[in-house]
């Protein structure tokens, strides 16, 4: 299959090299084999792509509600049209495996399907203020949304919270993760075929440090959607002070999968492995800490060191069970935590560094046990296919362990005990609580994190909220003076009754 790299900015519907340039490479992490040149984002241009989508603002929300979910459809078709090469591409970019980029796209054409159904649906409330009143509100659409997105799921993250931000009649102006843009530049495409007014999908490629921040300190910017690091996300919040701007956050986190004696062991085993292994460990919701009930902890990790065994690695276009890590810098990291790991006392297991491979970013499926919930491995979101395996003994000490964390994004439990499942969805601390099955749930499903795992949520009918501003309108209708009405002076006595 033949690549129409897209590699220039994408600003009002139009291609443009930015306005310094300047360009960076995109590497292959399979082949270390450079891709492309794109324009690196400058402020300049991240103020034109926003003016782009401001102008666009103003057409896109006065659409029929229904005419920008048809529109919505068709970005869904198209999408589905062309998946095989989205999916190509995003393997070449990330170094994921095929069949993985390919449930990715799917997931985004899901995306937009969801959200176009419910373009039309987004609606107010009356609320009872006696007979002389009309009291009613109306969700607006907030104008130019930010989304600032990872390398881990690049177009995935896109469309996860583009769909409704567009869907409420916002614009958007995308800035990718620098080390894997080119997705999101070749959606452009689809924006354009389908005849989108200009400036309602704008991408901005560049450095954090440069596009990223000079995006979230945008002044006209509505809204800020950022996932990735808990850091960056805490520059977010700096940034958005300044104007007053509603952030969403979608942050990492340290997922504990929490296996018990009365689980299904094979069942558990190899899901505790697509868990932590698939994306290379590269997923915020990855299932990064095993916590295994001490009376079966030998069988159960015995069983899921088998399972880690199997796992192929490869270069992502010839579709293995793995692919390596995204970056040079990312490598070092990972590498960094297993050597950690030894150092502190756990027992590695398997795994660390792939050396079969001359190129390339692998590291090898990897499993600590003997870890304590004080060591960094424990602690720190590694993101890469490192397991670290801690016992415990009873409920108590299972929810324990596994509320010590400054994250609380998801977790994973196994047991054949409906009772116990339930108690231990009442006392996570986790946004997202999955049961005897691991990365389950579909885009109505809400996902966000408690602690430092992020603010708000993502997906479903709660996404909406994050893209619509509330407008509460109150229309005095009766023929009696206002004035003379004793429950009138009471409201306006009380600004916040009214
Ligand atoms: P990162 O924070 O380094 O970068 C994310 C994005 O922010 C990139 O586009 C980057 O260019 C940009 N950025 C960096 N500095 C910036 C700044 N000062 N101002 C504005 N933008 C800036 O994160 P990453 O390493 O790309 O991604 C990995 C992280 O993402 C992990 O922590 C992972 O858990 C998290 N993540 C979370 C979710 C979720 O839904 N909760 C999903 C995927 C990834």
């Amino acid at each position: 299959m033949r690549f129409k790299l897209r590699d220039k900015l994408f600003i009002g519907g139009g291609w443009t090299p930015g306005r310094s340039g300047r360009t960076f490479e995109v590497v292959n992490p399979s082949t270390e084999e450079v891709l492309a040149a794109v324009p690196r984002g400058t402020p300049e241009d991240v103020d034109d792509a926003v003016r782009a989508a401001e102008t666009a603002f103003g057409i896109w929300r006065r659409l029929q509600p229904e005419g920008r979910g048809r529109s919505l459809y068709g970005v869904a078709r198209s999408l589905e049209a062309r998946l095989e090469e989205f999916a190509r591409l995003e393997t070449l970019d990330t170094g994921k495996p095929l069949g993985h980029a390919r449930g990715e796209i799917s997931s985004c054409v899901r995306y937009f399907d969801y959200y176009a159904g419910v373009a039309d649906k987004i609606h107010g409330e009356t609320i009872p203020l006696g007979p002389d009143y009309l009291n009613y509100t109306v969700r607006e659409p907030i104008g130019v949304t930010a989304h600032i997105v990872p390398w881990n799921a690049p177009l995935n993250m896109v469309c996860r919270s583009l769909a409704p931000a567009l869907a409420a009649g916002n614009t958007a102006v995308i800035k990718p993760a620098e080390q894997t843009p080119l997705t999101a530049l070749l959606f452009a495409e689809v924006f354009d075929a389908l005849d989108f007014p200009a400036g309602v999908y704008n991408v901005v490629t560049g450095f954090g440090a440069e596009a990223g921040k000079a995006l979230s300190e945008h002044p006209r910017i509505g809204s800020i959607t950022f996932t990735g690091s808990v850091e960056t996300g805490r520059a977010i919040i700096r940034a958005s002070a300044e104007h007053v701007k509603p952030v969403v956050l979608e942050l990492g986190g340290k997922s504990p999968q929490i296996v018990f004696a009365d689980s299904d062991l094979d069942r558990a085993a190899s899901e505790v492995v697509k868990g932590i292994y698939s994306n290379t460990g590269q997923y915020c919701d990855a299932g990064s800490r095993l916590l295994v009930e001490e009376s079966i902890s030998e069988p159960l990790v015995d069983k899921v060191v088998r399972h880690a065994r199997e796992i192929t690695l490869g270069q992502g276009i010839e579709n293995p069970d793995m692919g390596p890590l995204v970056s040079a810098e990312h490598f070092d990291r990972v590498m960094g935590y297993v050597e950690a790991g030894q150092n502190e006392g756990a027992n590695l297991i398997m795994g660390g560094r792939a050396s079969e491979f001359e190129k390339g970013y692998f590291v090898s499926p990897t499993v600590f046990d003997g870890v304590s919930s004080e060591m960094s491995i424990a602690r720190e979101e590694i993101f890469g296919p490192v397991l670290s395996v801690l016992p415990f003994s009873g409920e108590e000490e299972a929810a324990g362990i596994a509320n010590d964390s400054n994250y609380g994004l998801a977790a994973g439990i196994f047991t054949s005990d409906i009772d116990r499942a339930m108690r231990f969805a009442r006392d996570i601390q986790a946004g997202y609580v999955m049961v005897n099955e691991y990365f389950t749930g579909g885009p109505g499903s809400p996902f966000g994190g408690y602690k430092q795992s992020g603010i708000g949520r993502e997906r479903g009918l709660m996404a909406l909220q994050n893209y619509t501003q509330v407008k509460n309108v109150v229309i005095r209708v009766g023929r009696s003076s206002p004035g003379a009405d004793a429950e009138h002076i009471e409201r306006t006595a009380d600004p916040g009754a009214n």
